[in-house]
């Protein structure tokens, strides 16, 4: 084939293409081009194979060298005429691609609304309101009682009603709106969007420590400054972002709020909206495509100014920035656990430098990593150590329950109490931490429980798990073995027990014991939607009664006639093989404890422990959160462990554990590789495992996992680039899932 007849492009399009391909997909432009602009940040449809795909133009420039011009496809159309993603976010999800080392593509795709990633047009933002038609005006007095008529009610008394006002003033309005418009009783019309004037509702005088917060965040001026404000539970820690967003807002700014999936409850956000006095748009998991996309075009566009949102919330474009907050930046639902393994509150901190605006991080119980950045000096520390107005702490007591019967897990004592509260008119939370994921073999006479020998320390046990029926006792953490005990090595008893009794095991002992009380137990299980944790929350009421429940209940909606919580079943958490529990487990003591009591009834929280001398429970009880943390930070940086180190993790998963771990054995010989011989003096990269994984099967797949840790973030990114791309490529790769979780959240 003669050359010349067919020239080599002059320039391609290259395409990020949701596909776990570390790469990016050269195109021609388009054939017949529908705008003339620069294509980068715009989605486009391409040929891939036998299908098409939406993708990302991230680059534009000439072919590389050695590309067979004839291999080339020429991009199907571009979806948009002017640029999608661009700027500021555009380059923060390129910073988040490379330090997740995922596929831009990918991290695109995450951070896209669904129906623009399905390359839907950017919806229309006009604002819209409704007023009733003149049939629906004669119609109304004959409606049934319910929402349309609630809402033809509301529309009677305005020529129009905007939508943002519809959110506040009726639940589920678009319901009952879409029934009278098919009888043609209300219409949509179409307003200007006009910027609304902020009308505020005055909060309470702001008391010193509040107010010098507040100071240090508006002396920032509007650029960027990271805060960490670390405040006691029911400090007044919201009242402080409610000051700061609004002088965001007085500075013509969008702000941004962060919360934990649990904390977006209809009262915080009834709190935010009367207070600030203008729409606050929810962003959560819960919201249909269209809604999401409406609020996701209007911050773009710069027409909405307040958004409280989760996790996913973090990607919403902001054309007129102006703060970013955190609230529980602690919280675990902040990082995503499978697909890109991102951080909210980490990839919040590159767009709000990137942004130039103050990022405020708050909680009761700050993450190690925040509070050794407020102890290096990085973030402003912010302390609020009393709680606001007139309300007390609540008082701790530790339950010792060793050779106490348990019914369900329950002492007598604390089930007298709980009787007692009720009877006093009182509500109770009884709090069961479920988390760990392998009972402990526990010595029901004196307390011992099976640890590993190769991985305990004094403050941090690691228990061994139970497998093969109670015959062996296994180390998920470093692989020991060993068989299963028949008495206590300690004193020799015979009553070793697997621990364990549930929510739902709680649940029906209460209720049978108490059957004039109702017993309401809040898990996973119990509640699949977030609106129906409020429902039965708003149907608990303030009336005496029993909550049971998980984590689900350390935060979110308000308890206010909640007079005792008692804690049981955290002695797992204690001994966990995690390193990061102890910090979990001090921070949900601390975040449940909080729960109790408010200005005009003292609370009271029982810990009921078989180890009641756990040092862990002792620095808590005594010096708080602080001096546990303190204690906690002492023991990372001894043990190399982070805020003090950097690490990712490599999980792998397949029908046969020898796939697993020969794609990971073969990963180690990479990043062995990469980072020179083993003892060599410059070698910081640590590499441990092949070991199991904390849960070694899951779904039928075995899985297995490699740990790698570094002093500094360089070396460990480092090598990570230098080592992909052969493990990428490596055929043992072929025969597994897995995965590359850099900061992972749990090893
Ligand atoms: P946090 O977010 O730290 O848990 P909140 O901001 O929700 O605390 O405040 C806890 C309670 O104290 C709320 O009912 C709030 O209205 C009240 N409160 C906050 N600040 C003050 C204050 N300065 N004076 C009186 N009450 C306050
Ligand atoms: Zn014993
Ligand atoms: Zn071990």
């Amino acid at each position: 084939m003669p050359e010349a007849l067919f020239p080599p492009p002059s320039t391609v399009w290259r395409v990020a293409l949701p596909l776990p391909l570390p790469r990016l997909f050269d195109y021609l432009p388009p054939a017949e081009p529908s705008a003339a602009g620069d294509p980068v940040g715009c989605r486009v449809r391409v040929p891939f194979g036998r299908r098409e795909l939406i993708g990302v133009v991230v680059e534009v420039g000439p072919p590389e060298a050695g590309t067979d011009p004839a291999a080339l496809k020429a991009v199907a159309a571009r979806l948009d005429p002017e640029p999608l993603l661009h700027g500021e976010l555009l380059d923060s999800l390129r910073w988040l691609a490379r330090y997740t080392h995922a596929p831009l593509g990918e991290v695109l795709a995450t951070a896209l609304p669904g129906p623009l990633r399905h390359g839907e047009a950017l919806a229309d933002t006009h604002a819209w309101a409704w007023r009733l038609t003149e049939a629906g005006a004669t119609a109304r007095e004959r409606l049934r009682a319910g929402k349309p008529r609630r809402l033809a009610d509301l529309l009677a008394e305005h020529d129009a009603l905007d939508e943002d006002r519809l959110d506040e003033l009726l639940e589920d309005w678009r319901s009952a709106a879409r029934a009278l418009a098919k009888r043609e009783h209300a219409q949509r019309i179409a307003v200007p969007a006009a910027q609304r004037a902020p009308t505020p509702q005055p909060g309470p005088a702001l008391n010193d420590e509040q107010q010098a917060a507040t100071d240090s965040v508006l002396a920032a001026g509007g650029r960027f400054a990271a805060f960490l404000l670390d405040g006691v539970t029911g400090s007044g820690k919201t009242e402080v972002y409610l000051h700061a967003i609004a002088d965001c807002l007085a500075r013509g700014k969008q702000a941004l709020i962060l919360v934990p999936e649990i904390g977006l409850t209809p009262q915080t956000l009834a709190r935010f909206r009367a207070r600030l006095g203008v729409p606050v748009h929810a962003l959560h998991s819960g919201l249909s495509d269209g809604e999401r996309v409406r609020t996701w075009a209007a911050f773009a566009r710069g027409q909405a100014r307040v958004a409280v949102g989760t996790r996913s919330a973090v990607f919403l474009p902001l054309r007129e920035p102006g703060l970013i907050v955190i609230d529980e930046e602690h919280d675990g639902s902040f990082k995503q656990l499978d697909g890109i393994r991102y951080h909210a509150r980490d990839f919040a901190l590159v767009r709000a430098k990137a942004l130039d605006v103050p990022v405020l991080l708050g909680s009761a119980t700050p993450s190690l990593e925040s509070l050794r950045n407020a102890q290096a000096g990085r973030y402003g520390h912010l302390q609020l150590k009393r709680r606001a107005g007139q309300a007390q702490p609540p008082r701790v007591r530790v339950l010792d329950v060793r050779k106490r019967p348990l019914e369900a897990g329950l002492s007598p004592e604390l089930i007298e109490r709980i009787g007692g509260e009720l009877r006093a008119g009182g509500q109770v939370l009884v709090f069961k931490n479920r988390r760990g994921y392998a009972p402990v073999l526990l010595c029901h006479d004196c307390g011992w429980t099976a640890h590993c020998p190769r991985c305990s320390t004094p403050l941090k046990g690691t228990p061994m798990t139970v497998h093969g029926g109670g015959r062996r006792l296994q180390c998920h953490h470093c692989g020991t073995r060993r068989p299963a005990p028949d008495a206590c090595p300690d004193c020799g008893g015979l009553a070793l027990q697997s621990q364990g009794a549930g929510t739902e095991r709680i649940e029906e002992s209460l209720a049978a014991r108490f059957p004039d009380f109702p017993v309401l137990r809040i898990d996973r299980g119990s509640t699949q939607k977030r609106d129906a944790l409020e429902q039965m929350l708003g149907e608990f009421g303030t009336t005496p009664g029993v909550l049971v429940g998980t984590q689900m209940l350390a935060k979110g909606h308000d308890l206010p006639n909640l007079t005792l919580v008692a804690v049981v079943g955290i002695d797992e958490g204690l001994f966990s093989a995690d390193f990061r529990a102890p910090e979990k487990l001090a921070q949900l003591l601390i975040q449940v404890a909080g729960r109790a009591g408010r200005a005009d009834k003292p609370g009271e929280v029982m810990l009921q422990t078989h180890h009641p001398d756990h040092e862990l429970l002792h620095t808590l009880l005594s010096g708080g959160y602080p001096a546990f943390a303190e204690v906690e930070l002492a023991q990372r940086e001894a043990a190399g462990f982070p805020p003090f180190a950097h690490m990712a993790l490599i999980r792998a998963e397949a029908q046969e554990v020898e796939a697993a771990n020969a794609f990971l054995a073969m990963a180690r010989r990479e990043f062995e590789r990469v980072a020179g011989p083993r003892g060599r003096a410059d070698t910081v990269l640590e590499v441990n495992g092949p070991v199991p994984a904390p849960m070694p099967r899951r779904a039928g797949y075995l899985r297995a996992q490699l740990i790698l840790s570094a002093p500094e973030r360089r070396p460990l990114h480092a090598a990570l680039d230098a080592a992909l791309p052969a493990i990428h490529a490596a055929p043992e790769a072929r025969k597994v899932r897995w995965s590359l979780d850099v900061d992972p959240a749990d090893l």
